[in-house]
């Protein structure tokens, strides 16, 4: 018996909402780090929507390591993004952060996210996996491929409806990236166990100008699809904003990726 029999049952397409993870076509996650106003990310969806996006990000609660950081708009951030992303015929993909909020972002989102902060926190996993959504689940910073295939199996089990891997960069020794995009697990999850692996190039090196190259390397390794932090004034960003593209950038990256997965 496989130690992940579900995860290696489960197959290389996740449906989300009609979209087809795994399927032809590149999922193309895009928004801002933190959902950080009603008019932010109704601007955002609309131009990510004309740049190709699929799946609108965007952090309502937001695990930042100082308690001092943005903390995220909570509820009501979800209840924004929800309206700016079916305005623009978009999905929602944002982070539940506790087992508490689960719910509530199961019902505002298309698919959930877990953090890596969180991707073993079993109680969070346990409570939405009962969600019966699909989940996408970020590796954390030092798991192993083998923890992060059991964390997926711990949301199958508990009843998620399908489970996309998302690699965001592990810890490294070197300062240069912000962490070490593993590209040898990618295609390790595209190629051999045969399940849907998304790349995040922002988180993985906390760099915009690496976001291209790493984007169009992802895709050769049999990424299924890319999560791009987007925001058009990148110097006020509440979080994260030296890793943000601009959405005309992201449209101009995407415009890059024809013969690869489109
Ligand atoms: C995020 O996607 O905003 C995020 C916090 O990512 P990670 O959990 O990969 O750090
Ligand atoms: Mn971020």
């Amino acid at each position: 018996v496989s130690p992940h029999p579900r995860v290696d049952n489960q197959g290389p397409v996740v449906e989300v909402s009609g979209f087809r993870i795994g399927g032809d076509h590149l999922a193309l996650m895009a928004g801002p780090c933190s959902v950080e106003s009603e008019e932010q990310i109704f601007e955002m969806a609309a131009r990510l929507a004309t740049a190709g996006a699929s799946f609108l990000r965007g952090g309502a609660y937001k695990p930042r390591t100082s308690p001092y950081a943005f903390q995220g708009h909570g509820s009501e951030a979800l209840t924004w993004m929800r309206r700016a992303a079916d305005a623009h015929g978009l999905r929602v993909v944002t982070e539940a952060l506790s087992e508490s909020d689960a719910g509530n972002v199961a019902w505002h989102a298309d698919l959930v996210q877990i953090g890596s902060r969180n991707m073993q926190n079993y109680a969070l996993l346990k409570a939405v996996g009962r969600t019966g959504k699909p989940v996408l689940l970020k590796r954390a910073m030092s798991a192993t491929i083998e923890e992060w295939l059991l964390a997926g199996e711990y949301l199958l089990v508990h009843g998620a409806s399908g489970v996309v891997f998302c690699e965001r960069g592990i810890r490294g020794f070197d300062t240069e990236t912000r962490n070490l995009l593993d590209l040898g697990a990618v295609a390790l999850l595209s190629h051999v166990h045969h399940v849907p692996v998304i790349v995040d190039p922002s988180h993985a090196t906390g760099r915009r100008d690496l976001i291209a190259p790493l984007a169009r390397a992802a895709l050769a390794a049999g990424a299924a699809g890319l999560m791009i932090e987007t925001h058009d004034d990148p110097g006020k960003a509440l979080s994260d904003g030296p890793q943000a593209l601009r959405s005309e950038e992201l449209a101009h990256l995407v415009g890059t990726f024809r013969g690869m997965r489109a």
